[in-house]
C-alpha cells in the first residue's frame, strides 16, 4: 500500500492544510495525527468565549469523524507522535511505526510556564486549546475573580473577554506597559486604559511568586509584596513553538522548526506549518500565515512546487473596549515612529528612512484607517 501524507496535528494549520490538498489530490491516503481530541475549532474564539457565553462544546465547529468524512482522512485522535525517523521515513507512536510519504508538523506552539510556590499551582490555567478552555470554564464555574498572568495580547483579550463574562479581573507581568513587544507605548496606553474603565486593575512591574489557598479563595503574592485575592488564575505569558523532537531528529531548529519559503525543513518530505513553523526566519503565531503556508503547501505536495508569500498581515486585536488593529514593524526594518490623535484614539505610525510605512498600531476610532494604511505596508514575504 502507498504510504500516506502524514500531518501530525488538527489545529487551524493541520485541517486547513488537509482541507486545501483534498481540492487538489482526493486519492493520495492521508492520515491526520493529533494528541488532543481532534475537533475542528478556531482558536482564536477561545479568547471571546465568555463573552459570547459559550462553552467548548459550543466553540467546536465538527467532530474528528465528520472531518475524516469530509477530508477522505484517517484521523487519529489522542495520539501523541513520539519520535521522527527521517531516514526511514517513519514516525513513532510510542513503540508503534507508522510511514509517510510525505511528513508535516502543524504541532503548534505550547504554552510557557514558569514554576510558582504554594499549595494552589494547580488553579493556574493555560488556555492554548479547545480542552485548556473547557477545563478552566469548568472551574470558573460560580467563581468571580481571575487573576490574568500576563499581559501580552492574549492575556488583553482574555481580560476584555472575562469581565464580559462578569468576572473580576487582575492582571500582573514584569514590565511597564501591555503588549511591550508589539505596541507603541501611546497605543499601549489607549488599551490599558480602556480596559481599566471597563473594570480591569494591572500590576505593571512584579511577577506572581507564590499561590496559596486560603479560607475564600486564593492569595497570590507579587514579587513587590502585594497579595492579590482571586478565585482562579489564567496563564497568558507566552507560547513556545514545539520543536523537541524535530531537534532529536535532526531536523534544523530555531525559535520553530526551520523551514524554507517551500515550507520544507532541512530534511526532504518533511514540512512544517503554522505555530511551530520558521518560516523564512519569521515565526508567526496568528492565523493569515498559516492559512497562506496551508495554500502553497497542498499545491507542493500535489506536485506543484509553491512557494509561500505574506503579503501585509495585520492583527485585529480582540479588546472591544478599545479596538485595536496592529502591524507589527517586520524583522529586519527599522523606522521611526510618530503618534497622532490622544485618549483613546491612537494612531501610532512607524516609517522607514525613504518614508515607506512600515508598521503601525491604531486604537478607538482610528482602526477605520486601516485598509488605507495597509495598502501601503511592505509585504512580509514578497
Ligand atoms: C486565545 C487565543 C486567541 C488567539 N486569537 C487570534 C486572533 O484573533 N487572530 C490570529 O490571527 N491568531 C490568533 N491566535 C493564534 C492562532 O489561533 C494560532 O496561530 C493558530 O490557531 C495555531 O494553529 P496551529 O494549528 O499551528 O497550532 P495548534 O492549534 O496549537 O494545533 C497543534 C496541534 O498539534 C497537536 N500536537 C502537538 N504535539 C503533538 C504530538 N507530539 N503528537 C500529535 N499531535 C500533537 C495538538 O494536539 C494540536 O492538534 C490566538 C491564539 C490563542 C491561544
Amino acid at each position: 500500500m502507498n504510504a500516506p501524507v502524514v500531518i501530525i496535528g488538527t489545529g487551524l494549520a493541520g485541517y486547513n492544510l488537509a482541507r486545501e490538498f483534498r481540492k487538489l489530490d482526493g486519492e493520495t491516503p492521508l492520515l491526520l495525527i493529533t494528541a488532543d481530541d481532534g475537533r475542528s475549532y478556531s482558536k482564536p474564539m477561545l479568547s471571546t468565549g465568555f463573552g459570547k457565553n459559550k462553552e467548548a462544546d459550543g466553540l467546536s465547529m465538527a467532530e474528528p469523524g465528520a472531518m475524516a468524512e469530509q477530508l477522505k482522512a484517517e484521523v487519529r485522535t489522542h495520539t501523541r507522535v513520539s519520535g521522527i525517523d527521517p531516514g526511514h521515513k517513519r514516525l513513532w507512536i510510542g513503540e508503534e511505526s507508522v510511514y509517510y510519504r510525505d511528513l508535516i508538523l502543524a504541532w503548534g506552539a505550547e504554552t510557557v510556564r514558569v514554576p510558582v510556590e504554594g499549595d494552589a499551582s494547580d488553579s493556574i490555567f493555560p488556555i492554548n486549546d479547545l480542552e485548556d478552555y473547557a477545563r478552566f470554564r469548568a472551574a470558573a464555574a460560580g467563581k468571580r475573580h481571575v487573576l490574568i498572568l500576563g499581559v501580552g495580547l492574549i492575556g488583553c483579550e482574555f481580560a476584555n473577554d472575562l469581565i464580559l463574562g462578569g468576572y473580576d479581573v487582575d492582571l500582573v507581568a514584569p514590565c511597564e506597559q501591555v503588549m511591550p513587544t508589539l505596541l507603541h507605548p501611546a497605543a499601549a496606553s489607549a488599551v490599558q486604559a480602556g480596559l481599566e474603565a471597563f473594570g480591569a486593575r494591572f500590576h505593571l512591574g512584579p511577577v506572581l511568586t507564590r499561590l496559596v489557598r486560603s479560607d475564600n479563595g486564593l492569595q497570590a503574592h507579587l514579587s513587590d509584596g502585594e497579595v492579590v485575592q482571586c478565585d482562579l488564575v489564567v496563564s497568558a505569558i507566552g507560547l513556545r513553538p514545539r520543536v523537541d523532537l524535530a531537534a532529536a531528529a535532526g531536523l534544523e531548529t530555531g525559535r520553530g522548526v526551520v523551514v524554507d519559503r517551500h515550507l520544507k525543513t532541512s530534511h526532504a518530505n518533511i514540512y512544517a506549518l503554522g505555530d511551530c513553523a520558521e518560516v523564512d526566519g519569521l515565526n508567526l503565531l496568528y492565523v493569515m500565515p498559516l492559512m497562506s503556508g496551508a495554500r502553497a503547501l497542498a499545491q507542493t505536495l500535489a506536485g506543484t512546487p509553491t512557494a509561500v508569500k505574506y503579503g501585509p498581515m495585520p492583527v485585529t486585536v480582540k479588546t472591544p473596549v478599545c479596538p485595536l488593529v496592529i502591524s507589527p514593524v517586520p524583522k529586519g526594518l527599522e523606522g521611526v515612529w510618530s503618534v497622532e490623535g490622544q485618549g483613546a484614539d491612537i494612531k501610532a505610525l512607524c516609517h522607514d528612512a525613504r518614508g515607506n510605512l512600515v508598521g503601525y498600531a491604531l486604537t478607538g476610532t482610528a482602526v477605520l484607517d486601516k485598509l488605507a494604511l495597509n495598502k501601503a505596508l511592505p509585504p512580509l514575504l514578497a
